[in-house]
């Protein structure tokens, strides 16, 4: 596997396997990697030919008081984790290779971006859509994978890519989770001990909801309700939001019809944790 930080050597490699006949897949992550990021890579693999992992903390998707400066950094582990999982390039550029002085064109989803997430992290979702946009062109993959674990991004990026025709297959992948239930994030690299026990209280509000839900006629406020009070179980949970929306418009629902988004996110201590399930599953 190669490490390469420009653009163009990227599309060296892209262009050799292309004339070569061959299917490129991209798996677009911040590094910090885990199982999470791993089973997305791992799909990659078994789908194309050709597997592209790019390593960007991405500056335009932090607002100015989040955790750009101390987002955790590690390339060497990284680079291992993508080689033992077979994926054959490593793009991790640096932040002015992607946004050189001058740098001002931005993609947007307008108010799908807005809500959820987007009421307490205003620019979060342009700079995503941004850099997705970026990393398409320069790859110009056939395939682009990302978790569910980010179901508002996956939303978004499914729409982002069928407004503006982008010539790339968009694949979910389901959320991977630590044995007592707490999804893999990069970000729970923050919980101390006892904040680390504290945050599985996210995946039993999911597992309570879900049982609900599951439960024959109940209402989204009802499945809320319940979650909230899980929640509220633990001292240490600052509850943002528990929404009960439709999955592809993200608006909130009145009844459980349809595909069905349940998000939630909580802090624990300074940690911003998200969490999610969808009805069907
Ligand atoms: P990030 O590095 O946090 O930007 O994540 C890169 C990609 O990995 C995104 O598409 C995430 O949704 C996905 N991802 C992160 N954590 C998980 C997880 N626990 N399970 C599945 N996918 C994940």
């Amino acid at each position: 596997m190669k490490i390469v930080r420009t653009i163009s050597e990227v599309r060296q490699y892209v262009k050799e396997w292309r004339s070569q006949g061959l299917t490129v897949g991209l798996v677009p992550t911040m590094g910090y990697l885990h199982e999470g990021h791993q089973s997305l890579i791992a799909a990659a693999v078994k789908g194309n030919d050709r597997v592209v992992v790019s390593v960007f903390v991405n500056p335009k998707q932090f607002g100015p008081a989040e955790d750009l400066a101390s987002y955790p950094r590690d390339l060497e582990k990284d680079a291992a984790l993508c080689e033992a999982t077979g994926a054959h390039l490593l793009f991790h550029p640096e932040p002015s290779e992607m946004y050189p002085q001058g740098h001002c064109a931005f993609a947007d989803v307008e108010e799908l971006g807005k809500v959820l997430c987007g009421k307490t992290r205003p620019i979060h979702f342009r700079g995503v859509c941004t850099v997705i946009v970026k990393l398409a062109n320069i790859v110009m993959p056939d395939r682009m994978y990302f978790g569910q674990k980010d179901a508002q991004q996956l939303t978004i990026v499914r729409r982002l890519a069928r407004d503006l025709n982008m010539p790339v297959e968009i694949v979910g992948c389901p959320i991977v989770r630590e044995t007592d239930g707490l999804a893999k994030s990069s970000r729970n690299a923050y919980l101390n001990p006892e904040e680390r026990r504290a945050a599985v209280i996210l995946s039993r509000a999911i597992a309570a909801g879900k049982a609900t839900a599951q439960n024959g006629t109940v209402t989204p406020d009802e499945i809320r309700e319940i979650m909230l009070r899980t929640l509220a179980e633990e001292p240490a949970a600052n509850v943002e939001y528990v929404e009960i929306v439709d999955s592809q418009t993200l608006l909130p629902v009145d009844n459980l019809n349809g595909p069905i988004l349940v998000a939630i996110a909580v802090r624990i201590g300074k940690t911003r944790l998200i969490d999610n399930f969808t009805l069907p599953e």
